[in-house]
């Protein structure tokens, strides 16, 4: 079988679907191999997991018309609310602060995903091959050509772009041989969803311990979002805690801001490291989310950064369509390139900062970010523009990050 595109989109994880939504809007003809089938990780009810959105992706998505069905499932944060286990610091963003409804929004990656399905079933132009691999595939000049399997079935298909959103084991980076840096954090994020006799106010907490950061985000039905960050050699022994000893760590870990820790569902883990690609664009290529950057989950920005990445790359791509251009052409795709670089640059360092700050446990080192904390809790506009970086709203933004349309 033969097929002819204009992008070729690997990987329809959050990113990757977020792109083909936005090019069908469009008018591009899109395609997405997803290697993972439709049904997959549409577990509901207690147990769902959560991603905390930006005020800034809560635009992309209005701007693509998928904000409503998202809003009516997604949980608003009117405070963040960061603290120093054991030491005095603390500091506190408000929404009427920053004179926004919310500072943020937790919705659960199941919500998202079928979002984001039926936003891209709703497209004529965009096509899901799933689940399917990408079994091979070559550039030059005129295009990408490729070969997909699906159900023992291989077809060809050509393109002018093929972009890489198939998540931090890239393997679209990987053939190409592009470069990263990499570190290990040593850490495992254990995720899980608990419940507290407190009602959470649309709190969103973020607490630094000595073994790592420990977040709660506010969920609907008095639920609370848990990515709790151990040592790796503490993971094993804290994810076989029978539940009840489980939150008494937990409480003796986080307090009682929530009241008591009454039920923890199911728990999963995930190990913590910084990736970050040499490059993002090659002739006819561009690589997009956790592919070109996988970073700490500390102030939950990945799949926001992610979602800037897709933002900046559907300008690009509708700028040089407008203008004639090819968009599969290195110097159009390194436009898009270098648009992001301070973003990711900038995001990656501040959430590395925040892991090697709070984890020293030099008493020096402790009072000075304990002090520049409470400096920040009272400094207008440092607190501000630590608010524009946490709601994705620095730096020169894309249309849909303002909120328009690409129809
Ligand atoms: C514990 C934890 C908490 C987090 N919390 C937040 C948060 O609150 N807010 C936030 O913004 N971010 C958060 N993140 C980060 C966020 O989850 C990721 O940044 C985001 O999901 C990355 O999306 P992606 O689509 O780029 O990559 P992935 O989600 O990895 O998707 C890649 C997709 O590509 C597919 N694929 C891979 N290889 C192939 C292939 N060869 N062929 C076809 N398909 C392929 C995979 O099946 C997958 O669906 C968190 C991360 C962790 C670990």
């Amino acid at each position: 079988m033969c097929c002819e595109t204009d992008v070729l989109i690997v990987g329809g994880g959050l990113v990757g679907a977020s792109l083909a939504c936005a090019l069908g809007q469009a008018g591009v003809r899109t395609r997405v191999v997803e290697a993972s089938s439709p049904d997959a990780d549409r577990s509901g009810g207690y147990d769902e997991r959560s991603i905390a959105l930006a005020q800034g992706s809560q635009r992309i998505f209005a701007g693509l018309g998928l904000w409503p069905k998202l809003a009516a499932a997604a949980c608003p944060i009117h405070t963040i609310h960061v603290s120093d286990r054991g030491h005095f610091g603390f500091t506190r963003l408000r929404r009427e602060q920053e004179g926004v409804p919310a500072l943020g929004y937790v919705a659960t990656a199941a919500v998202l995903g079928e979002v984001l399905r039926h936003g891209m079933q709703q497209q004529q132009s965009v096509q899901v091959h799933s689940p399917a691999q990408l079994a091979a595939f070559d550039t030059d000049a005129e295009g990408v050509r490729a070969e997909i399997d699906q159900d023992g079935v291989t077809t060809q298909c050509t393109a002018k772009l093929l972009v890489a959103a198939d998540g931090a084991h890239s393997a679209v980076r990987e053939q190409l041989g592009i470069r990263t840096t990499r570190r290990d954090y040593r850490q495992t994020a254990i995720i899980a969803n608990v419940s507290t006799d407190k009602a959470h106010d649309n709190v969103a907490y973020e607490r630094f311990t000595d073994s790592g950061p420990l977040a709660l985000l506010p969920m609907s039905g008095q639920r609370s979002a848990l990515v709790w960050t151990v040592h790796e050699q503490q993971c094993a022994e804290i994810m076989a805690l029978e539940d009840g000893e489980f939150l008494r760590r937990l409480q003796q870990r986080f307090g009682y801001r929530l009241g008591r820790f009454t039920r923890v569902g199911a728990r999963n883990a995930f190990p913590l490291q910084l990736l970050q690609a040499a490059e993002s664009v090659r002739p006819r290529l561009a690589l997009i989310g956790n592919a070109v950057h996988t970073l700490h989950p500390i102030a939950g920005q990945g799949f926001n950064l992610g979602l800037r990445d897709v933002a900046a790359l559907v300008d690009v791509i509708l700028d040089a369509r407008g203008d004639g251009r090819d968009y599969g052409d290195l110097a159009v795709l390194r436009r898009y390139a270098q648009w992001r670089q301070a973003d990711q640059r900038r995001v990656a360092l501040l959430t590395d900062s925040m892991v090697r700050l709070f984890g020293q446990p030099l008493p020096a080192v402790a009072w000075l970010r304990d002090t520049g904390m409470l400096a920040l809790d009272v400094c207008a506009p440092a607190k501000r523009w630590f608010g524009r970086m946490t709601m994705g709203r620095a730096g020169r933004l894309p249309r849909l990050a303002r909120g328009l349309t690409v129809k």
